[in-house]
This record gives structure tokens, sequence and C-alpha cells, in this order.
């Protein structure tokens, strides 16, 4: 990190700001200009708070050299990370699609699906039990039984299951989840994340509706400062004033983060446009583009789902759209 004093700093400010630098581990190099005083900070500069540096009388400006999260960093894991979920890997070439319905609503409803998407070649099934509803009145999951009939479908299938968690109450009926997801309203619940860096379980999480890449990146850092190194990032689109489409899917989010971190990404083109007749596209692209995996939603009867019905795909499009994907995956971006 590099702060540029201004000339003729107020010698008490200058010392305290020199002082508690120091105080925070950080080592520093000055160098004297005609205009300004340059302070280049050596170590950990995790802690440094550069808004707080900013707003200082006698500074002129502040700029981070270094990235502020660390574990999710690529400089310091060059290698990309690969997560284990049972059989199905993430990450380092590999390429996987994660489907299943927005809600469990049946038993026989989720066993269907899976049996169809596996079919397709799925190797992951999806499905909400607890569901973060913009209305309180809209259907809120099944709870404890929607994780039981995703269960029955594993058994029935052999597909390990992924569900989100809204909070950390709730993870005593994770323990048979493969892959624990934490949404998009979520993403900034830091206690929620704290607790998951306790456990040694596979994170999905996903990007906030409102949130840069590197807010995704240091929630992540959340979990994996606590210890737990297991997480996937999800990019499932963010609001933009475009109104087209539910929410605008970021593609450069994945050369983005394939720079920048050594997790695997994984795209949702469903949040993304919250439209069936769009999912293809986005998925091509989300393949095309070097994702490591997509998560699509799929619904025997859209026409009733009782959540993101618009957005889903029978069995029948997600089999065409998953040949597609296939199809392309091996003229995708390589990183
Ligand atoms: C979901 O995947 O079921 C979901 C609610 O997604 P998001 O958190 O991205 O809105
Ligand atoms: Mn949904």
């Amino acid at each position: 990190m590099v702060v540029v004093v201004k000339k003729n700093p107020d010698k008490t400010q200058f010392n305290n700001l020199q002082n508690w630098l120091k105080s925070l581990g950080v080592s520093i190099h000055t160098s004297e200009g005609e205009n300004s005083i340059v302070l280049g900070l050596v170590g950990d500069t995790t802690s440094v708070d550069i808004d707080l540096i900013r707003s200082l009388e006698i500074v002129e400006d502040v700029k981070r050299i270094q990235e502020p999260y660390k574990n999710a960093n690529r400089k310091f894991h060059p290698k990309d990370s690969v997560i284990t979920v049972e059989n199905v890997h993430f990450g380092n070439g590999t390429f996987n699609i994660i489907a299943g319905p927005c809600s469990v609503e049946s038993e026989e409803q989720v066993i269907s699906i899976a049996e169809q998407v596996k079919k397709s070649g799925a190797t992951m099934l999806r499905g909400g039990a607890f569901k973060p509803r913009t209305s309180p009145y809209a259907f809120q999951g099944l709870g404890a039984s929607g994780i039981e009939y995703l269960l029955k479908a594993k058994e029935a299938t052999g597909l390990p299951i992924v569900s989100e968690i809204m909070e950390f109450s709730q993870l005593p009926l994770f323990d048979d989840v493969d892959l624990i997801q934490v949404g998009a309203r979520n993403m900034q619940n830091f206690e929620l994340l704290k607790e998951l860096g306790r456990i040694k379980k596979p994170i999905l999480l996903k990007r906030g509706l409102a949130n840069t890449i590197q807010e995704l990146l240091m929630s992540v850092e959340y979990i994996m400062a606590g210890g737990n190194e297991n997480v996937i990032l999800c990019e499932r689109g963010i609001r933009t004033f475009e109104n087209a489409t539910r929410n605008t899917l970021d593609i450069s989010i994945i050369p983005v983060l394939k720079k920048q971190t050594h997790l695997p990404i994984v795209i949702d083109p469903s949040h993304a446009c919250g439209i069936s007749y769009f999912v293809k596209p986005l998925a091509m692209a989300a393949t095309a583009a070097g994702a490591d995996g997509l998560m699509i939603e799929v619904h025997n009867d859209p026409q009733h789902a009782l959540c993101d019905g618009a957005q889903s795909l029978t069995p029948q499009v997600f089999d065409e759209v998953a040949k597609s994907c296939f199809a392309i995956r091996p003229l995708a971006c390589k990183y």
C-alpha cells in the first residue's frame, strides 16, 4: 500500500499516522518528493483501513498495491484448487452441471427431476428447502422435509446434493447435504460466513445482487480464514439498469476470477436472466468463457412451480441445453 502525504504535514499528525501504521505491524519506507511524501507500507496490510487513512487531513491519496484477500488470492496459490463434493470435482479443467428445481416441492417431484437431469449429464442435484423469498407471503420452502426428499433423490440416483442454508442454527439439518449453498442475499452475512469457516463441508457462495467481485472475494475470505478452504464461487447475475432480464449476467467475472483466485467458478444462468428462453444462450456463453460449471433450474411443470417457474427449464429443454454446453466445452477458453 502506498500513502501519499501532503507537503509540509502537521508534525504531530504525521507522527501519529506513522506510529499507528507501525502498530498494525507494517514497516514504512519513506521517500520525500518535492510536492509530497510517499510512504510505502511493507508487510501484511490486510488490517489497514484504507478509507480511514484517506480521510486524514494530511493524506492526499492512498493506493492498495496488493489485494486485501489472501487465502483466495491466486498470487499465493497459483494452481487451481479442486473442490471435491462426494465423487464430483470442481476446478482444474473439470466441468459439471448442477440441476434441479428452485424449491423441493415433494418427494416424487425431486426424485423424478433428479432421474431425468442425471440422464442428461448433470452430476449434482440442486433444490431449495429454505427459500429466501422477496415476499413473506410467498412459498418459503418445505424446510426439514425438503432436505429429507433431496436425500431420497440422492439415494435413488447417486447424485450429490446442494441446498441453501439461511442461518447457522439450521446446520444440523445439513449434516448429509454434500454442498451447502450461501445465497446471494446472505453473501455478506459475515456471522454466517464465519460459522461456515469452522466446518469442513464444501460451500457454494453466490455473489450478492449488488456486490462487486472484490466484495465476493472478501466474503469468501471470511470462510477460508476460518479454516474452510472448500469453496466454490457462483455468479448469478447482478442488478443493473437493464430490466429486460431479471438480472444481468456478468460474464466477465469468469476471466476476472480466473486471474484473481484459484477457486472454481460456477455460473447460474437461471437466476441471471429469469426467463427460461434465455437460459440456453447464457449457459453456452458461460461454458465458452471457461466456467468450471453451471447451475440450472429444472422443473417438471414450470407453469405450476411454487417458485421461479418462469426461469425453470423442463427436463426436455434442459437435455438440449446440457448437450449444447457439453458440445462446446472442448473449445472453451482455458486459463
Ligand atoms: C437459489 O439458487 O435458489 C437462489 C435463491 O439463488 P440466489 O441466492 O442467487 O437468488
Ligand atoms: Mn430459484
